[in-house]
């Protein structure tokens, strides 16, 4: 299965795997990936933008003040679902996909 942000962010529905006939899917597990902002990202480049935080739906991303630079995006992968939405928005194609850290209890 591939996630493919470009034609729409997962919005954990569930209809994937109720489609599917293999037991390949568990309800508990989530994304096996968070999002990570690359140094593609406009405001290295001193653009300012704020379309991944603005189409993030867990406020995952928040914009934090530089002096002298525009607004830089941080992303707080506990809070990131991996659903792909701020990847879509982002005009830069600077968001990609990363697996997710598992914390060993
Ligand atoms: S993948 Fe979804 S939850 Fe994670 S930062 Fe992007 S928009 Fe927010
Ligand atoms: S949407 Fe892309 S270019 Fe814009 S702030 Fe976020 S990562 Fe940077």
């Amino acid at each position: 299965m591939e996630l493919l942000p470009d034609h729409g962010e997962c919005t954990f529905c569930g209809a994937c795997a109720e489609a599917c006939p293999e037991p390949v899917f568990e309800a508990s597990a989530g994304m096996a990936h968070v999002m990570e902002i690359t140094t593609d990202c406009f405001v290295q480049a001193g653009i300012a933008c704020m379309s991944c935080r603005d189409s993030c739906p867990n406020a995952a991303i928040t914009m934090q003040p530089q002096i002298g630079a525009p607004f830089l995006p941080r992303l707080d992968a506990a809070a990131c679902t991996g659903c792909g939405a701020c990847a879509a928005s982002c005009p830069a194609d600077a968001i990609r996909a990363v697996e997710r850290e598992v914390e060993n209890a």
